[in-house]
């Protein structure tokens, strides 16, 4: 970890953090226009957030403002605790739990939160969603687990995602009676693990309805999770070239 560039007064670090900031402020806002594009949520709620690499920040939505009128200076930089750092707005009311995954999992670069139909209806009834497509034991290595029930507005529910996570290959957890969290080594990969999410929870349930869904052997998860990660996974080091 580097040294605090924002206290910088020689330019340099200072400048190049204030840069990242900038950049991050823009890919936040444009990756909310995917969660109304792709049906993930109503109104204002669901949000993305993003680590400054490099520093012991984030960018995340502003609370409260309607997504159409999301802009680059409307998203809030927070330090890792939650606390706002820069920003007009109140940051979302989901702050503290991304700020908990991000001191907790250093390998993660974004989440997401949504309350996306098909997903939030098995967290409702808290039941994973068994691993019964290939294109599920691909993205998220076997089922995507249900985490605690948490009340919102402090670190509760990061720390119920942190948990869960952490017995899991699943990018994806659907909080009890509540929704969905995702994380990826950036905030793009997170977009991405919420909108299959919403993708497989709505098959899965389709294929439910009219009968049993037939497991995939645990060996044939793992070898289709090995193939996606690690052969699809080399060339796809720009922007999701690994979309089939
Ligand atoms: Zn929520």
């Amino acid at each position: 970890m580097s040294s605090h560039p924002e206290h910088g007064e020689t330019g340099g670090p200072a400048e190049e953090l204030r840069a990242a900031v900038n950049r991050l402020r823009r890919q936040v806002c444009d990756l909310h226009a995917l969660l109304p594009a792709n049906g993930l949520v109503a109104w204002t709620s669901g949000n993305v957030s993003a680590r400054v690499p490099g520093a012991e920040l984030m960018v995340i939505k502003p609370s409260g403002v309607d997504y159409e009128d999301l802009t680059p200076e409307s998203m809030v930089l927070c330090d890792l605790h939650g606390n706002v750092v820069e920003g007009e707005y109140q940051p979302s009311s989901d702050t503290g739990s991304h700020a908990y995954v991000y001191r907790h999992r250093p390998d993660v670069g974004g989440v997401v939160h949504t309350h996306s139909t098909y997903a939030t209806a098995w967290s409702a009834r808290a039941e994973a969603i068994p691993c019964v497509i290939t294109a599920m034991a691909d993205e998220f290595g076997g089922e995507i687990p249900v985490g605690p029930f948490a009340l919102i507005g402090d670190e509760a529910i990061g720390k119920g995602v942190v948990e869960t996570l952490a017995g899991h290959r699943s990018p994806a957890v659907l909080m009890r009676n509540h929704g969905v969290f995702t994380v990826g080594k950036d905030a793009r990969a997170a977009v991405k693990a919420a909108v299959m999410t919403e993708d497989v929870a709505r098959t899965v349930h389709l294929a439910r309805a009219y009968g049993e869904p037939i497991p995939i052997p645990a060996a044939d998860v793992d070898a289709l999770y090995d193939r996606y990660t690690n052969v699809y996974g080399q060339r796809s080091a720009a922007d999701g070239a690994n979309e089939r």
